[in-house]
């Protein structure tokens, strides 16, 4: 049996999940929940990154425990994965000592053995939004383009990573897509910013000043290893990598995909990468990046008062309906936007009245003309060539345009329904009106088939009402 390991980032814990957490999550359960249908065997992880100044701030803000307060944090993303009907087979805290720490105590020792861990002197910038060491080229105006804030000068002595030593190695496996990075536009963008220079990056950093909050560095325990070293490695410690039980990890490794947001492309695609090589495991074969969520245009934020919850449009509208908004409404691969408004015109448009009614008139009519029938066999010929399209789409993880061919198929129902009329034909011509009814109760079946990585819950809905041959109460109420 094929595997397909698949991975999102882990979420960084800071404060409650948003928007964006919600769609990399969707993004990723979609496919993994495809290539189960195609026969793989799919480990699908997911998880929550808890180390880092970020967070020890935000707990002091709020004068908690940082413990106490990423403990909180968790239960909220829990949550959110819990309602959207997340299908993840794992779940990575990088504060748990046995699951996590283990493994990257176990990859940093790999990363000493080759030589390629050194201690030096950092002097420069620190983004604590990003958690990453930046430069003035990594500046707009002196700000992070991220977060609109100036960066923290320090100076500390610190472990560093020998990036520059891999920098040229992995250029040429993404050149060639021995890693491939996934849409071309970000491709490219790692590379130039390869070719821009790649020095060694600090590893660490002393543990006075993130209060002991981190992982130890082996045999050093007055530092703490970067947020970034250690949150990578939760790729393969939550694969069992440094323990005892190696398993997982041998089936598993190397990831077939790991989705990202775009902020974070340059530390998947080349400090991971090179911290792969330098331990001499291998490479992820695929990075897929999804921009940002925008509302209105503008960045979702508390002082631009444009902030959506998930959790509230998940409880007015279901999980599903979500699930196809950021599915099918969003590109997979560039920004997207989302507000009340456009949402409610989508949902109404397209699964109240496309989907929903279409479901309702079919099988209102197959519930009265074929009573007594069942729909085990296949599909009718003409969904082949959208079915074909619908394939290739999802080999490219092109999500929207595999979802614009379900409703291509909605709406090739919708006309035949309007064309044949079966409702009246029946009365002049009864079996060619069933013929006509059990043609669309078979592509009803495939639209619900194509639907379920997608909308799983209204996926099933459909299939039990054509099992027992019965209307459904509505999928969809308009709103
Ligand atoms: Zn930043």
């Amino acid at each position: 049996m094929k595997k397909f390991y698949i991975t999102t980032a882990i979420d960084y814990v800071n404060g409650p999940p948003h928007f964006g957490h919600a769609l990399e999550k969707i993004q990723a359960d979609s496919i993994a929940r495809h290539e189960r249908l195609l026969g793989k065997e799919v480990y699908f992880l997911t998880g929550v990154d808890e180390h880092g100044l970020k967070i020890v701030r935000s707990a002091q803000e709020v004068k908690k425990g940082v413990k106490e307060f990423t403990d909180e944090n968790v239960e909220k993303f829990k949550k959110l994965i819990k309602e959207l009907n997340i299908s993840n087979d794992g779940f990575i805290r990088t504060s748990d000592p046995e699951k996590h720490w283990m493994g990257a105590r176990a990859f940093w020792n790999n990363l000493v053995n080759a030589g390629d861990i050194y201690k030096g002197k950092y002097k420069g910038y620190y983004c604590v939004g990003c958690e990453a060491y930046v430069t003035e080229k990594d500046l707009t105006d002196g700000k992070c383009p991220y977060h609109g804030k100036e960066p923290e000068l320090i100076e500390e002595e610190n472990y560093f990573f020998r990036l520059s030593r891999y920098a040229d190695i992995i250029k040429k496996k993404i050149e060639i897509d021995e890693i491939k990075i996934i849409p071309p536009a970000r491709k490219n963008e790692i590379l130039s910013m390869i070719k821009r220079g790649a020095e060694d990056i600090s590893f660490s950093r002393p543990a006075e000043k993130l209060d002991g909050w981190g992982i130890p560095v082996p045999g050093d325990e007055s530092q703490l290893m970067y947020v970034w070293c250690d949150a990578l490695s939760n790729y393969i410690s939550a694969l069992g990598y440094g323990s005892d039980n190696q398993e997982k990890f041998n089936r598993f490794w190397p990831a077939d995909l790991h989705l990202i947001g775009k902020d974070i492309l340059r530390f998947h695609a080349l400090v991971w990468p090179a911290m792969l090589l330098s331990a001499g495991l291998a490479l992820p074969k695929r990075i897929m990046v999804h921009g940002f969520l925008l509302s209105g245009g503008r960045r979702m934020s508390k002082s631009s008062g444009n902030v959506i919850d998930p959790f509230d449009l998940i409880e007015k509208y279901g999980a599903d309906a979500v699930r196809y908004y950021l599915l099918r409404e969003i590109s997979p691969f560039e920004d997207g936007d989302i507000t009340e408004e456009k949402f409610k015109d989508a949902y109404n448009a397209n699964l109240a009245n496309g989907l929903g009614n279409l479901t309702a008139r079919i099988m209102k009519m197959s519930e009265q003309y074929l009573a007594g029938e069942n729909f085990e066999s296949g599909s009718s010929k003409q969904e082949e060539g959208v079915v074909s399209d619908f394939d290739k789409f999802m080999e490219n993880f092109e999500l929207s345009r595999a979802m614009d061919k379900i409703w291509e198929l909605v709406s090739k129902l919708d006309s035949r329904i309007q064309k044949t009329e079966p409702f009246k034909l029946v009365k002049t011509d009864e079996e060619a009106a069933k013929e006509i009814l059990r043609e669309l109760v078979s592509g009803l079946k495939k639209i619900a088939l194509m639907l379920a990585p997608f909308l799983p819950g209204t996926s099933q809905k459909i299939l039990s009402a054509i099992r027992d041959n019965k209307m459904p109460k509505p999928l969809f109420l308009r709103v």
